[in-house]
């Protein structure tokens, strides 16, 4: 049995167990969360989140990609969204390699550099900064006034905010 097959019980116990009844296609706070992939952060527990309440958007880092753009854009524009919330932690992953250093590694193993950028970071404060520039500075977000950067601590479970300069 592998993982997925267990998930899929899971599934069905939980389909059994779940609320009847229909949801919105927009997310009811308004919100959009970028966050990091990292297995320890539940987003919904850590923020008291609901289903249906907010957009969770998440890759490795969870820095801004032109995806991320791309799903902001929908999320704002079709969906009614207005806030970004932008979460990055303490001990990611990315801060374990080096865009050059990855890079190679790819391109030694499988012939072909990457097209896409592997955006690693050292410092996750830095970064969110830089995800909020990014953020703030695309013309397909059209609410741009009310975005907001943190760093979660994965130890203290305690969200520490970044203010932007
Ligand atoms: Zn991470």
């Amino acid at each position: 049995m592998t993982t997925i097959d267990e998930l899929l019980a899971n599934n069905r116990t939980y389909a059994g167990a779940a609320e009847s009844g229909h949801l919105d296609v927009r997310p009811r706070r308004r919100l959009a969360i970028v966050a990091c992939m990292d297995s320890r952060i539940d987003v919904f527990a850590v923020l008291g989140l609901e289903n249906g309440e907010a957009h969770i958007l998440r890759n490795g880092g969870g820095v801004i990609t032109d995806d991320v753009i791309r799903s902001l854009a929908i999320s704002q524009r079709k969906l009614g969204t207005r806030e970004v919330m932008l979460i990055h932690h303490t001990d990611c992953g990315m801060q374990k390699l080096t865009d050059d250093g990855f890079r190679a590694e790819l391109q030694e193993a499988t012939g072909i550099a990457p097209a896409f950028a592997i955006e690693s970071f050292t410092d996750p404060e830095a970064d969110v900064r830089q995800s909020i520039l990014r953020v703030r500075r695309s013309d397909f977000i059209p609410h741009r006034d009310l975005v907001r950067g943190f760093v979660y601590d994965v130890d203290s479970h305690l969200l520490h905010e970044v203010t932007s300069h």
